[in-house]
């Protein structure tokens, strides 16, 4: 039997929003479970995930009686069970209503009950309205301004949370994490056939004298390589598949397809191999869309950089050659057949970035697997890039950052010029931004790239995408702005 979730329990009056936040908590996912014993509404339970952890949540809800004097124990009575079993209250307040007696006698309640809680104070919906949470520190609990609907604030309450139930993972919420106690980075090899998937995965699980092991309870076709280097744990995916060839071209084509979208499913980081002597084919385009698609984070990794450069260098010894013969004939004196690694790097780098303009995010190794030149810098860029898919960037920060953006220069043509009020980090990996904005219109694509751009400048998201979602501010929450 596994371990029973800690269950976060939403207690709280009618109305104040309660199924909204366990909506926003739990994503889409419920279960409602009927006719427990001593429930006369449907109990609902749902789980919410967040930093790689997963609380249960229940939404007590419940029917409420006329008799306006029984509400309190009547709220009570129906969260009983799951207040038995919590590990965690959240008694639900509306800050526009402020406090009322029926919100005291909730939390008097539930102290008695001995259980820990915090106090979600709902329906604060922009920064401008977060002093109207003041009022309920009386309650005597940790007070966390929300706005249910909007999402605003729940990642705050969420990460108090996961300090509550599970102590331990206070390291991971503020990185650097303790490395002990790290969970291992997953990474997918993913590639064209012949790129040296093969050869590079050998190169960098065998290069560290690693722990190299089929880990228990994966299938015979799926076999992951564990990689334990200077006290961090990576896991390389699927490797099985990395080492299965097709037995014709257009098989092992479409083999690696398959395998890179396998691959891509677990993954956090994905290392998109291309064949440096061959260039950027339409074969790694593809595979490489899907990873876009992913949402994955993704490093670029240009292989058999030994004979990129050979080529490039013989072809510069012709070069020479020919200025030779001319030099000669003219009676000057013959050059030096050098090639410049510098500047086929940079030269490569474009052309590279020019046919996988949609993973303008990945960074871009150079790398020669079979000889080890350069794999070295694999692994530190792969923490790196796993650190940006997990970052979180705190509100009152991003709101700091979105203040000194111009945002006029990035502006559209367009008759009104879209506003952002306000923005907030709702997840990691990939990071996802909501944006509140004063039109339901979709951001301009040009536009969003430059918040995009600006947003990358500022904070280091390398390797991942990062995501920007619009909503619509109401229009009250602008009578409460235009009013102060
Ligand atoms: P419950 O009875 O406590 O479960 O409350 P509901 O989740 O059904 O919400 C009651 C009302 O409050 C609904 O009309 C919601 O749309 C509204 N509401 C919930 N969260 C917010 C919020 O963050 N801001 C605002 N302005 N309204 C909210
Ligand atoms: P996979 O099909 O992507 O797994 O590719 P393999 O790892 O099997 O490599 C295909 C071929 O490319 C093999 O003959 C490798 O020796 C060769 N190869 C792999 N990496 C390099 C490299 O960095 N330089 C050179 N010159 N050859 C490489």
């Amino acid at each position: 039997m596994p371990e029973p979730l800690p269950s976060l329990v939403i207690v709280g009056r009618p109305n104040v929003g309660k199924s909204t936040l366990f909506n926003r908590l739990t994503g889409t996912r419920r279960a409602i479970v009927t006719n427990e014993p001593g429930i006369t509404r449907d109990r609902i339970y749902g789980k919410a995930e967040w930093r790689g952890h997963t609380l249960e949540v229940v939404d007590t809800g419940g029917i409420i009686p006329d008799d306006k004097a029984l509400i309190p124990q009547e709220i009570f009575r129906q969260a009983h069970v799951a207040i038995a079993k919590a590990a965690l209250l959240v008694l639900v307040v509306d800050s526009q209503a402020g406090i009322t007696p029926l919100d005291q006698e909730l939390a008097r309640l539930l102290r008695a009950a001995g259980k820990p809680f915090f106090i979600a104070v709902n329906k604060v919906d922009s920064t401008r309205q977060e002093s109207l949470a003041a009022e309920f520190h009386s309650l005597g609990a940790p007070v966390f301004p929300v706005s249910a609907e909007h999402g605003t604030g729940v990642d705050d309450l969420l990460d108090a949370a996961l300090q509550h139930c599970f102590p331990s993972a206070g390291a991971e919420l503020s990185p650097p994490a303790s490395p002990a106690e790290e969970k291992p980075v997953e990474i997918a090899i993913i590639g064209r056939p012949n790129v040296g998937k093969s050869t590079l995965l050998n190169r960098l699980a065998g290069e560290e004298r690693s722990i190299v092991s089929p880990i228990p309870g994966t299938t015979m076709d799926s076999v992951d390589t564990d990689v334990s280097r200077d006290g961090r744990q990576y896991r390389f995916v699927d490797t099985a598949g990395i080492r299965r060839k097709g037995k014709t071209k257009l098989v092992a084509e479409k083999l690696s397809v398959v395998m890179a979208r396998r691959g891509l499913e677990r993954a956090d980081v994905a290392l998109l191999v291309v064949d440096g002597e061959q260039g950027v084919t339409q074969g790694d385009a593809t595979i490489a869309s899907y990873a876009e698609q992913s949402g994955r984070s993704v490093i670029i990794v240009i292989n058999k950089w030994d004979l990129a450069v050979e080529a490039a260098q013989k072809a510069a010894e012709r070069d020479a050659a020919t200025a030779k013969g001319k030099a000669k004939r003219a009676g000057g004196r013959p050059q030096d057949a050098q090639v410049d690694r510098g500047k086929l790097l940079l030269d490569y780098e474009e052309l590279i970035r020019k046919k996988l303009k949609f993973l303008s995010y990945a960074p871009i190794v150079f790398l020669s697997a079979k000889s080890g030149d350069r794999t070295q810098k694999l692994f530190p860029l792969i923490d790196q890039v796993a650190a940006a898919r997990a970052r979180h960037i705190a509100t009152p920060e991003l709101n700091r950052w979105l203040k000194n953006v111009d945002l006029q220069r990035g502006t559209t043509p367009k008759a009104r010029p879209v506003r952002i009020y306000y923005v907030t980090q709702a997840k990691t990996a990939p990071p996802t931004f909501l944006l509140f904005t004063n039109q339901k219109q979709p951001l301009h694509f040009s536009y969003e790239r430059y918040l995009e751009n600006q947003l990358r400048e500022k904070f280091d998201f390398t390797g991942t995408p990062v995501r920007f979602v619009q909503r619509l501010r109401k229009r009250g929450d602008r009578r409460s702005e235009d009013s102060e």
